[in-house]
């Protein structure tokens, strides 16, 4: 197979995100599979600092322009769509997240090249690449085998980060593009958290609601329960979306990565956004009325009962302990 394997490395505000050394850990994968060399791909305008962390790639390709200080996938495409037509990798890969996720389908659209989303693992068998990607938010798992040059974008947890970080000042090739000075899709600013909310990446213990808690006054439920345990509430992005709780507690893709202690998912049927980011919690427990919805598949422990009834329950049982303690 001709031309290499490239990872676009995400990175945000000064820092390359965990999931880059995710999909760089499968870029070697890919690159031991076809003899191909592995390079990083690194777009910004002031991050060669970031070099000495992205030691898993053969190369780092870095294009430095004051456009792409922030990604703004517009931009970043069409950064990308030069480098891609200059170079002719084999197949870039795109880590999924909500800073990246619209950048594959800009620059395959640019480009006519084939885009394969949402991949969770990919694997090359009779010298193609095969993907293995969800559907219908996960509902659905195809197997796409795309002609090359292809685009694939990668869904975050693919493989141990820590496969994809190596402690190695990787060849550096610095690469000027023709970008425009004045951008038409501009980057404005970040919308911060109101201050003194609850930062939920924090929290030992999260008290999770999905679209099951079914009314905005029942989320008031589950921050009883959460008072009770000493955490904070969090939920899916309907519950976001319906303006149940602030953009800042969800959880997800689109949203916050959280590890907690403990992560208890209430009425949450386990879409894969909304897996990735919370998937790495010490213990999940997850309440739903659907005995195959599948957050049971991650769940350490599972009740088919329906959230609402056993919420109070949960709560006085807490608070009872807390009085004992
Ligand atoms: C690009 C993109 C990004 C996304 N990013 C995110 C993200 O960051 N975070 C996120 O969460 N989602 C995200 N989503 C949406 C995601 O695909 C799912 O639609 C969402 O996670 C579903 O939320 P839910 O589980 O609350 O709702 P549903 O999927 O509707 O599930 C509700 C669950 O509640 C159960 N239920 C109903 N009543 C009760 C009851 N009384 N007691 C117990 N259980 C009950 C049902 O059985 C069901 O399993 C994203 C989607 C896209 C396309």
């Amino acid at each position: 197979m001709a031309g290499e394997i490239w990872v676009l490395v995400e990175q945000w505000r000064g820092r390359v995100s965990d999931v880059t050394y995710e999909v760089l850990a499968l870029g070697r994968e890919v690159s031991a599979a076809t003899g191909a060399s592995l390079q990083a791909v690194l777009l910004g305008s002031d991050v060669k600092d970031l070099l000495p962390t992205l030691g898993a790639a053969d190369g780092v390709l870095v294009t430095e322009h004051p456009t792409l200080g922030e990604p703004v996938s517009e931009i970043w495409a069409l950064a990308l769509a030069q480098l891609v037509e200059r170079h002719q990798p084999l197949v870039l890969l795109i880590p999924q997240t909500n800073v990246t996720m619209e950048i594959g389908s800009l620059l395959a659209t640019r480009l006519r090249l084939p885009f394969v989303n949402f991949c969770r693992d990919i694997q090359v068998t009779d010298k193609r690449l095969v993907a293995r990607c969800l559907l219908y938010g996960g509902k659905v798992e195809a197997t796409v085998a795309p002609q090359t040059p292809a685009v694939l974008g990668v869904l975050p947890g693919v493989r141990p980060q820590e496969q994809g970080r190596a402690e190695r000042t990787p060849t550096v090739t610095a690469i000027s593009l023709d970008l425009p000075a004045e951008p038409p899709v501009r980057f404005k600013g970040y919308t911060e958290p109101p201050p003194g909310d609850v930062d939920i990446t924090r929290e030992n213990i999260l008290v999770a609601v999905g679209r099951g808690i079914q009314r905005p006054e029942n989320v008031a439920l589950a921050e009883e329960l959460a008072a009770a345990l000493g955490g904070a509430v969090c939920g899916s992005r309907p519950v976001i979306d319906q303006g149940w709780l602030p953009p800042s507690r969800q959880v997800g893709t689109s949203g916050m990565i959280v590890k907690p202690q403990l992560y208890l998912a209430l009425g949450i049927s386990g879409a894969p956004e909304h897996v990735q980011g919370m998937k790495d919690a010490a213990l999940i427990i997850a309440i739903n009325t659907d005995p195959r919805a599948p957050i049971f598949s991650v769940a350490h422990y599972g009740a088919v009962v329906d959230a609402l009834e056993v919420l109070p329950v949960l709560t006085e049982i807490a608070r009872s302990r807390r009085r004992v303690a």
